[in-house]
């Protein structure tokens, strides 16, 4: 396997001892209990939703699932956290983010309205290049206070692990800028964030005067930029933004395989817009994830069917960009392919925090089933980032990462559709999204009877 470098080790933002915690009154637990690894096809429609199921963690970790008589029995010692009716599922995994930005770009979206396309956009100096101009003028420190307030709002919505790509740089000296913020946010924030090199997210301005130039950036890549992340230990994937005027396929393929050589895990932008062959090249080198996927071919489906490779869905950024193609999760589920959603969090295409949305949007536009989009927004999210056998799930021996909704049914997560539901979570039994264990909770259906 890959030699994975991790620098989100520490569990908690100061190290301080975890209290064994007893989840009580919940009114469902979806566990999505099952193997260590990706749900594919057909296993994506068990979700194990559990009645009157109560939880014990002990040292950060699920210890016990079953009956509240028997696990007061069991953790007398453990603080009561009372979910008062609401529902628990695993913390959500946004495996797709592009969250260490600079300024906003929400001046494009009228232009898109007028009916600019990207390359008009680009014309116009917006687009990823503008961010890359914003991002390069800001220092670490900078950068690092502007995510610290979008990762709180992201945690705020269930969101317990979230991957972040560099980027924004494109330079080595930007990109290791980027990926010292994500590691800073990692070691600080009470969420376990895991980090992306994506020096390959476009060619910078100054490289696309020629076929040479052109080279040379990919050579800075593979020659220059990767050795030094890999030195530092500041990522654990790499990703290619692979499509038409982009990086070509060859390219992505060989900034990959430098990437996978030099012990990073792989991840590609793949059929955005073109069915370029970017999921078959994922499949090909056994990577992570192929993210996007709006526009991929047959042959692209059945070569992730065949394969371990996440095929991780960005219904939000269509969305935003007033697309009408969205991914063909049916086509992929049905052929039996894993599927994961994702945010997509980024200051062009999808400015959004609130990862419930991507539920709605997964069943009410991707077609998908209440337990596939539970299943795509947790184990297979972490299998997309190599965690599927620490989180993404609520089972004994799995970190213990939660989040507790203010409903009474869990159809009521994608029903509510935009509403900020999330009312509390933990990582690794911590505090991620503070939780107020007082008081009454506010459920939205008129059965739920609150304990508290
Ligand atoms: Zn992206």
């Amino acid at each position: 396997m890959h030699r994975l470098l991790n620098p989100t080790a520490k569990n908690t933002p100061d190290d301080q001892v975890l209290k064994d915690l007893l989840f009580v009154n919940a009114s469902q637990v979806v566990t999505c209990a099952g193997p260590a690894r990706s749900r594919k096809g057909r296993e994506m429609r068990e979700a194990g939703i559990l009645k009157n199921a109560a939880i014990a963690v002990s040292d950060g970790r699920i210890a016990m699932i079953g009956a509240a008589p028997d696990l007061m029995n069991a953790y007398s010692s453990a603080e009561v956290v009372d979910c008062r009716g609401g529902v628990l599922t695993p913390g959500l995994v946004d495996s797709h983010t592009h969250a260490v930005f600079g300024k906003p770009r929400f001046e494009e979206q009228e232009l898109r309205a007028e009916g600019l396309d990207y390359m008009e956009i680009a014309t116009r100096g917006g687009g990823i290049h503008a961010s890359v101009r914003d991002f390069r003028e800001r220092s670490e420190d900078e950068l690092y206070d502007l995510a610290v307030p979008r990762i709180r709002e992201l945690a705020s919505y269930g969101t317990t692990t979230l991957e972040i790509k560099s980027g924004y740089g494109l330079s080595v000296e930007d990109e290791l800028k980027a990926l010292r913020v994500i590691g800073r946010l990692a070691a600080r924030q009470p969420m376990r964030i895991i980090a992306t090199w994506m020096g390959a997210h476009e060619i910078p301005h100054d490289y696309r005067t020629s076929h040479e130039r052109r080279s040379a950036y990919i050579d800075l890549l593979v020659e220059q930029m990767l050795p030094q992340v890999v030195a530092q230990g500041i990522a654990r994937f790499a990703d290619v933004f692979c499509e038409p005027g982009v990086f070509t396929i060859d390219e992505a393929r060989r900034i990959l395989e430098a990437a996978r050589e030099a012990g990073l895990g792989q991840k590609i932008h793949a059929d955005e817009l073109k069915p370029a062959g970017g999921a078959e090249l994922a499949a090909s080198l056994n990577a992570a994830s192929a993210d996007h996927l709006a526009a991929i071919s047959e042959k692209g489906i059945a070569a992730l069917a065949k394969s371990d490779t996440v095929a991780t869905l960005l219904p939000g950024t269509m969305l935003f960009l007033g697309k009408s193609k969205q991914a063909p999760a049916r086509a992929l589920i049905d052929a039996g392919a894993a599927v994961a959603l994702a945010s997509d969090f980024n200051p062009g295409t999808s400015p959004t925090v609130n990862f419930p949305l991507m539920l709605t949007l997964g069943v009410s536009q991707l077609r998908m089933s209440l337990a596939e989009v539970l299943t795509a927004a947790t184990v297979n999210g972490a299998a997309a980032l190599g965690f599927a056998g620490e989180t993404g799930q609520i089972a004994p021996g799995f970190a213990a990462d939660l989040a507790l909704f203010a409903i009474g049914d869990v159809r009521e997560l994608p029903y509510w559709y935009g509403a900020r539901l999330c009312v509390g979570s933990w990582k690794a039994g911590a505090p991620c999204h503070p939780y107020e264990n007082v008081g009454k909770l506010n459920p939205r259906s008129p059965e739920v009877v609150p304990t508290g």
